[in-house]
This record gives structure tokens, C-alpha cells and sequence, in this order.
């Protein structure tokens, strides 16, 4: 198994007036090349500042980066804004939630897609309005050859996302980093952006990084999950297994508060009560305890003065024993 990114005990602080918020407090985990790994958590969990740190997209004066990050054996870490600068757009790219964020007003849709492709191949006006084109096609726009002209104003909010898709992809990233892409949009379009996702993944072969909190698109679009908690993961493994056989409290409150999850049926037995933790007072011990339903079950003050640890792999940070974690949420949550 060949780690595409790997990422080591990565920590990502901000100082602020009121002390110093841990956004991100020890993270490590891999993404093999071709795969779409899924971060689910909470907003506050750490995951998009995770992947905007592993684009190098935030702000070096207010925010301490310690630890590893590796893309493609290249130290990203420390790395210079120059490096990072040619490495987005052509080795990694971002998709946004809101395609208006990415995408300027004031030019056409074919200049935006053109100028990165220029930036990193050298290509002349011509290839570029060509390779335009060819990615408007791609990502299932009609009539590309006039609406490759137009101002993003004039698309429609699925045709917006579907031209920066084109965008994140004209130079063929090894890496694409999608936080919540489709939250914005209907149902109905979502599940073709989805597809579309899909399908140039399986063209490119690229990585992909999706960040939701609907465990839905999850269940769509990955194949290994990692849940966040309070800047930490706490659950790890392929889709199926933290899908069908979630071993941490906190995964089994997100799967409990979906109406339906790929034709299992999931009651609202245990909506996840109380708030994300504070990342400037962390709590003590294991970060969910003050949430979690299942303290007792472990018994003591273990929950409250020692901070579960997660392992490699299929692995989840619990205090609960191997088979508490196997057999509690069967009996206890997922209805029969
Ligand atoms: Fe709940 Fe304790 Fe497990 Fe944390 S360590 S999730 S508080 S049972
Ligand atoms: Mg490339």
C-alpha cells in the first residue's frame, strides 16, 4: 500500500485574545493514491482546517503548524509559499461549497478555467481556450463552445460547481480536497455532482479528500472514514467497517441522527445532546465525556482524567473494551 499523504501528528494552533485555540491537536492518517478518504465530524471538529493547512492556505502569522505532512514523499510542512504555490491548482485542488467563493465575477467561466492551465503548463491562449473546452464537456455543460464565454452569473448554481470542478481539475491534481461541494445545492443535482465526482475520479486517478458532516455523501463517495472530535480523530477505517460497525459513542450519535442510511433504517434513538467541545478548554480526559451516554459503561473516572488514544488502522479512541464497542451500538442503538 503506497501512502499518497501522509500526515503526522499534525498540530494546528491559533493564538487569539483569549488564549490559544488547538484547532487541530495530533491528527495523523494516510490517503493512498486513488482513493477518497471521508472526514465526518461536527463544524469546530478540525477537519476543514486540516485540509486547508495540507494546502497551505492559512494565515502563517497567526497560525503554529507543527508536525508532518507528505504529499507524494514532498515535505509540505515548513514548505515555502512558493513551492506551495505551484504545487495548488496543479498537484492538489480544492472545491468548495460555494463555487462563488472560487470563482471571480468579473471574468468568463473559460478564462478562470484557462488561467490556472496557462499558469502551470505554459500552454498558449489557444490550447488553453481548447483544453477550456474540453473540461466544460468533461464536467456536463452543454454547449460548451459558446458557454465557455459566459460569466459565472449566467450558469445556474449546479453549473457554477460543475465549472469549478473544471477548474480544480484542468491541471489533473493528484490530490482534490472537496469540503462540503454539494451542501448548497438540491437534492437532485447533488447526487449528479456526486457521479460526476465519481466518474473523473475514476478517469483522473486522483485522490480525493471529502469533508461533510452528512454521513450520507459518505456513505456515496468513500472509502475509508475518519471521524473528528474536538481537532482529533477519533474513529478510523474503510467505509463499510465505520458504517456498518461504528465502535466510538460519538460515531454512533452522528450514524443515530440519520433518518436512513444506505437502506438501513436508523431511529433517532440518540441525537447527540450538548455542544462541541471548546478547542481553547479542551475538556479533561476523553473530549466527548461531558456528551457521552456511555461513561458508566466504562466505569470509574477513566472517561474523565485519561485521554483515549486512537490506534493504527481500524482503530477508535474509546476507553470501552474491544467488545463493549462491538456489541453496545448493535444493542443499544441500531434498531432491529
Ligand atoms: Fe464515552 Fe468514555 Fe468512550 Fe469517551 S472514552 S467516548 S467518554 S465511553
Ligand atoms: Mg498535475
Amino acid at each position: 500500500r503506497d501512502a499518497f499523504l501522509s500526515v503526522r501528528d499534525l498540530r494546528v494552533q491559533f493564538s487569539t485574545e483569549d488564549g490559544i485555540v488547538k484547532a487541530v491537536d495530533g491528527l495523523s492518517f494516510d490517503l493512498e493514491r486513488g482513493r477518497t478518504l471521508g472526514i465526518v465530524g461536527e463544524s469546530g471538529s478540525g477537519k476543514s482546517v486540516t485540509n486547508l493547512t495540507v494546502l497551505g492556505l492559512h494565515n502563517p502569522k497567526t497560525t503554529t503548524v507543527t508536525g508532518e505532512i507528505v504529499l507524494d514523499g514532498q515535505e509540505l510542512t515548513g514548505a515555502r509559499e512558493k513551492t506551495l504555490e505551484k504545487l495548488r491548482g496543479n498537484k492538489m485542488a480544492m472545491i468548495f461549497q460555494d463555487p462563488l467563493t472560487a470563482l471571480s465575477p468579473f471574468y468568463t467561466i473559460g478564462r478562470q478555467i484557462m488561467e490556472p492551465f496557462r499558469k502551470h503548463t505554459g500552454a498558449s491562449k489557444k490550447e488553453a481556450r481548447e483544453r477550456a473546452i474540453e473540461m466544460l464537456t468533461k464536467v456536463g455543460i452543454p454547449h460548451p463552445k459558446t458557454r465557455v464565454d459566459d460569466y459565472p452569473h449566467q450558469f445556474s448554481g449546479g453549473m457554477r460547481q460543475r465549472a469549478m470542478i473544471a477548474m480544480a481539475l484542468v491541471c489533473d491534481p493528484d490530490l482534490i480536497i472537496a469540503d462540503e461541494p454539494t451542501t448548497a445545492l438540491d437534492v437532485t443535482v447533488q447526487a449528479q455532482i456526486l457521479d460526476l465526482l465519481k466518474d473523473l475520479q475514476q478517469e483522473f486517478g486522483s485522490s480525493i479528500i471529502f469533508i461533510t458532516h452528512d454521513l450520507g455523501v459518505i456513505a456515496e463517495m468513500a472509502d475509508d472514514i475518519m471521524v473528528m472530535y474536538g481537532g482529533r480523530a477519533v474513529e478510523r477505517g474503510s467505509a463499510a467497517e465505520v458504517l456498518r460497525a461504528p465502535r466510538h459513542p460519538y460515531t454512533w450519535g452522528l450514524l443515530s441522527s440519520m433518518p436512513s442510511l444506505s437502506g438501513n433504517v436508523h431511529e433517532k434513538l440518540m441525537p447527540i445532546p450538548g455542544n462541541p467541545p471548546s478547542l481553547l478548554n479542551p475538556p479533561s480526559g476523553c473530549a466527548f465525556h461531558p456528551r457521552c451516554g456511555f461513561r458508566s459503561e466504562v466505569g470509574g473516572t477513566l472517561c474523565t482524567t485519561d485521554r483515549p488514544e486512537l490506534g493504527a488502522g481500524r482503530a477508535s479512541a474509546c476507553h470501552l473494551t474491544a467488545e463493549q464497542k462491538q456489541t453496545l451500538f448493535v444493542e443499544q442503538i441500531k434498531p432491529r
